[in-house]
């Protein structure tokens, strides 16, 4: 059997990996500090023998007994509120605790995968992104905390992997939504279901032309699956293609939810990117691995979890 440390295991993408791994017959160790996490996303595994759940900061020093196999490390804030909140904590948890995740991988000889983010491109000038583009981001803005501690991230992965020849994995994760996600997270998935189901008006921030493309949690755990078992060292986008704009995926949730909401207009975040869509060639080839869920379906799965809270 196969063990497997997940670090923000009882976050939204985190959690979905346990519930994925127990099923696929792994030792799943959890381990989160609950800041953006809950505790909700993992009590109905918390009683598998082969599920542990470990309270920890992993900017602090990571003490794990017996053998490891993988280490996936997804913690982070992930949404832009909770990282404008949290704004230390999103730069310990990207440089201090990548560090320690990777010097734990060393230890254990373990595989690391690094949960890396379509943010590393920033307000992108090329559309779609393929891996090769370097990114365009403003370090000093409100949103570098987030992108820049991923770079740094993606850095000492390298560094780990040329230097220390451990073996590593980089996914770069785009727009990605499904049940667990955190009501009032303030992205825009949860946001705009919220205000439908509600009958309120959806704020759209800016005109609503900048662009997104989102994928369903169920296809990016595939992805990364495929990904943790590759050989491929180097990093690889997982998101849906289907690239769209923020007023027509607005008009999108309206519809779906059968609301009477109406759309407003709010000022755009600072350094919003105004378009990102993943270049998959890399996934397609490397991995055999494309999304196939389509946005409705995956919205529909989405909006009766919300329904239900
Ligand atoms: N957005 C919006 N209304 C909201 C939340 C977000 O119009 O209530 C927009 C936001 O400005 C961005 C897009 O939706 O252009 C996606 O935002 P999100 O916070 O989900 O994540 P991002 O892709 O910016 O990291």
């Amino acid at each position: 059997m196969k063990t497997v440390l997940i670090t923000g295991g009882a976050g939204f993408i985190g959690s979905h990996f346990c519930d994925f791994l127990l099923g696929k017959d792994y030792r799943v160790i959890c381990m989160d500090n609950l800041i953006t996490g809950s505790e909700d996303n993992i009590a109905h595994i918390r009683q598998n023998k082969n599920f542990t759940f470990i309270r920890h900061d992993v900017t602090n020093y990571i003490n794990i007994k017996g053998k490891l196999d993988y280490i996936l490390h997804f913690a982070s804030p992930a949404s832009p509120i909770d990282y404008l909140e949290l704004p230390i904590q999103t730069l310990k948890v990207g440089s201090l605790g990548t560090h320690n995740a990777l010097g734990l991988a060393k230890e254990k000889k373990a595989v690391f995968l690094l949960a890396s983010t379509s943010e590393v491109y920033g307000d992108p000038l090329v559309n779609p992104q393929p891996e090769t583009y370097w990114g365009n981001v403003n370090p000093i803005g409100p949103r570098g905390v987030y992108d820049e501690a991923k770079r740094f991230a993606e850095s000492m992965t390298m560094a780990y992997q040329r230097f220390h020849k451990i073996s590593t994995r980089i996914v770069r994760i785009f727009n990605t939504y499904g049940p667990r996600m955190r009501i009032n997270d303030g992205r825009v998935v949860p946001a705009f279901i919220n205000q439908a189901l509600r009958n309120k008006a959806l704020a759209v921030f800016g005109k609503g032309t900048q662009t997104r493309s989102f994928c369903y949690i169920s296809d990016l755990v595939e992805g990364v699956y495929r990904l943790l078992l590759s050989g491929v060292n180097t990093p690889v986008n997982i998101g849906n293609p289907a690239e769209m704009t923020i007023l027509d995926f607005a008009k999108q949730i309206i519809q779906i939810t059968g609301s009477k909401s109406k759309i407003i207009f709010k000022p755009l975040p600072v350094n919003d990117p105004k378009v990102r869509r993943p270049d998959i060639s890399k996934a397609k080839k490397e991995l055999d691995w494309e999304s196939v869920i389509s946005i409705q379906q995956g919205l529909r799965n989405t909006i009766e979890y919300f329904r239900t809270r």
